[in-house]
């Protein structure tokens, strides 16, 4: 149970009277300090925001998925990287780390609901009807981070780039400057993201935007409506940040006086529009740090981070925005006894869950994620 009744507070999860016991077996705490203090510098865990306050215990290094990534590059003596997030993260490191170094997922079904709405097959046949609608010369393809290995390397063929909730604005600007007059994006595979960034950062309206539904002949467009948009949106959400509803913001805003309202731009648009503040988890998290004491805030990203950010800030009031949100079910799969396996693996000489991605695939992604690296102002995401 995550609270109850119609107090937000209760929502935090941080507060409960009386002595819980101990969330993970306390055998398994000194089981993983025991493997990691045996791999020394050989292993490097790293820490997604929305992992578990026990996984995060272990973690060299926290934060969204891309500075996860550049963090992981940025270590080429540890032979092993432990990435305790989900596949797509785990995938775009080993693209980015050296061949000698190892990527190992500590569970192997900790993907993304997200990741997996746009397969390369239903991508490509999309463009295929791109190209039949004499549209696909004129569309410049942008991914999210959150995409398989596969998806940025269809970007990387047909000269678009990657970007993350930080710089999605600039991605934006790059790719429709690229497009040419009367271009398109075609935007990979966060519908929310893609309608976010085009109406809120660069001002576009929302009239320009259509969204492709995989499942539909032609996406479920006309070619007229094809060749009247600007943004193609893949028809793809977070089944987490989807969730957030206007309900739940208007219900803080009347439960807490004054409280402010920061959501994560994979909300829906309409719930973006009525919020006061909108960012990635690292600005959300920068946010709340440097707000001054005594505010209140209502935050809309993943349930383990709003929570480690109430423990971090009591002088804030910091509150779970929706009542009907759960973890990252996925997110959620990296637990205590998957990570311990994974360590004492490595110890024992094993590797356990290596993600090792194909080269011609983690050449094109290359191509992608370094022309991310090239757009002016590169920071981090999700
Ligand atoms: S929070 Fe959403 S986007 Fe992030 S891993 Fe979970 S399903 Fe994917």
């Amino acid at each position: 149970m995550l609270g109850h009744g119609r107090d937000l507070a209760t929502e935090r999860g941080v507060e409960c009277p009386g002595d819980l016991p101990a969330p993970s077996d306390p055998g398994l705490v000194a089981r993983a300090r025991a493997a990691k203090e045996a791999l020394g510098d050989r292993v490097f865990v790293l820490g997604h925001h929305y992992q578990r306050d026990e996984v995060i215990e272990f973690a060299d290094v926290t934060g969204d998925s891309f500075k996860l990534a550049k963090e992981a590059a940025a270590r080429p003596d540890a032979e092993w990287v432990v990435f305790c997030g989900v596949h797509f993260m785990a995938e775009s490191a080993d693209i980015l780390t050296a061949d000698t170094q190892t990527v190992v997922l500590p569970d192997l079904a900790a993907g993304c609901s997200m990741a997996d709405m746009a397969a390369i097959d239903q991508v490509e046949e999309c463009w295929d009807e791109l190209v039949e609608a004499g549209v696909a010369d004129v569309t410049v393809p942008v991914t999210y981070m959150n995409s398989s290995a596969a998806i940025k390397a269809f970007t990387g063929r047909h000269g678009g780039t990657v970007c993350t909730s930080s710089n999605a604005r600039t991605a934006l600007t790059w790719a429709l400057d690229r497009a040419g007059r009367g271009g398109k994006v075609l935007f990979l595979p966060d519908q929310h993201l893609g309608r976010n960034t085009y109406v809120r950062d660069i001002g576009g309206a929302l009239e320009d935007c259509v969204v492709w539904d995989p499942h539909r002949p032609m996406g479920g467009l006309t070619p007229e409506q094809l060749r009247d948009a600007t943004m193609i949106l893949w028809r793809g959400h977070c089944s987490v940040h989807g969730r957030f509803t206007v309900e739940a913001v208007e219900a803080a805003r009347q439960a807490i006086p004054g409280v402010r309202v920061i959501v994560h731009p994979e909300c829906r648009h309409e719930v973006v529009e009525l919020t006061d503040e909108v960012g990635s988890t690292e600005k959300i998290i920068k946010t709340i740090a440097a707000a001054p004491p005594g505010t209140a805030w209502a935050v809309g990203t993943e349930l383990n981070l709003v929570q480690r950010l109430a423990a971090q800030f009591p002088e804030q009031r910091v509150v779970f925005l929706e009542k009907n949100v759960c973890y990252c079910s996925t997110m959620n799969r990296i637990d205590l006894p998957h990570l311990v396996w994974a360590l004492e693996s490595l110890v024992d000489g094993r590797v356990v869950n290596p993600i090792r991605v194909d080269p011609d695939v983690a050449h094109w992604a290359r191509v992608a994620l370094d022309q991310m690296l090239a757009l002016p102002g590169e920071t981090s995401k999700d």
